[in-house]
């Protein structure tokens, strides 16, 4: 589903984000990315979507090579990738169901949807996806009048309405409290069991990874340090 063959991401300044990563992800998999602040996890993440572009080496998504795409190529590849940050990144002054649609209906607002005219199949697809996390009560509330836990899962909705294939979450709980922390965690591991979407996400603590993860992966300056079952996974990995 994702391949990274001898990837290094070297950034303007010169700073190594990534040296020579090779590694694949199956389909359905739920890999977590460990490793402290620095380490590349999310260099690595912004390189398979291709938030920006590596250096060296070849990202190859469900066997079309993302490196190599560009113009409608590259967007078809990009609707299969759904991304969550650690900040959300919601539009904080509209509703619930307009972030999700605008997952549906992609970055490129029409004169329809700014005057809220939505293809009903769009509005369907966002309210079961709100269902899928608990939310949908929320569906009319500004997103900025959420707590932290209920915005990130109206994120992962907006992937959700996305029909998105591969989610890419970027430390998806750093912000959050221990208990919201396990909702988010649990809605992901979830969504990941019951569509089969391939997820990878970035964690700087093992704890979380250990209960979740089918596979960790360790980071340290750019280079994969460890790479195989929770099992095998200790703290000095
Ligand atoms: P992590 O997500 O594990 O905290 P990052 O991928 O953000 O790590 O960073 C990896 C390395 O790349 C770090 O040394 C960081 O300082 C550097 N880095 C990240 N983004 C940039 C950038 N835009 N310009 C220069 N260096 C960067
Ligand atoms: P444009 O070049 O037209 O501004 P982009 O290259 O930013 O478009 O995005 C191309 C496609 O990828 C768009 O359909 C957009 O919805 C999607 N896309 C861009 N960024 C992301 C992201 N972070 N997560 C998911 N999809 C994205």
């Amino acid at each position: 589903m994702i391949e990274l063959k001898n990837v290094s991401k070297t950034y303007a300044n010169g700073t190594k984000g990534l040296n020579r990563i090779s590694l694949s992800v199956d389909k359905g998999e739920f890999v977590v990315i460990v490793g402290l602040s620095g380490a590349g996890k999310s260099t690595l993440l912004r390189s398979i979507n291709r938030l920006h572009d590596i250096t060296e080496g070849e990202i190859i998504i469900d066997g079309s090579s993302i490196t190599r795409a560009s113009g409608k190529r590259l967007r078809r590849i990009r609707r299969d990738i759904g991304m969550i940050f650690q900040s959300f990144n919601l539009v904080k002054r509209t509703t619930v169901l307009r972030n999700v649609l605008a997952g549906r209906v992609g970055y490129h607002p029409t004169w329809r949807t700014i005057l809220g005219l939505f293809p009903k199949p769009d509005q369907e697809l966002a309210f079961q996806a709100l269902e899928r996390v608990n939310i949908v009560e929320k569906a009319y509330t500004r997103a900025d009048e959420l707590s932290g836990g209920q915005q990130q899962r109206v994120a992962i909705a907006r992937v959700l309405a996305q029909e998105a294939k591969i989610i890419l979450a970027d430390e998806p709980v750093a912000s959050l409290d221990p208990l919201t922390t396990k909702q988010v965690m649990d809605d992901l591991k979830r969504i990941n069991q019951d569509l089969g979407i391939t997820t990878i996400v970035n964690l700087h603590f093992i704890d979380p990874a250990r209960q979740y993860a089918t596979r960790i992966i360790g980071l340290r300056a750019g280079e994969v340090v460890f790479d195989g079952p929770v099992e095998d996974a200790t703290d000095e990995k």
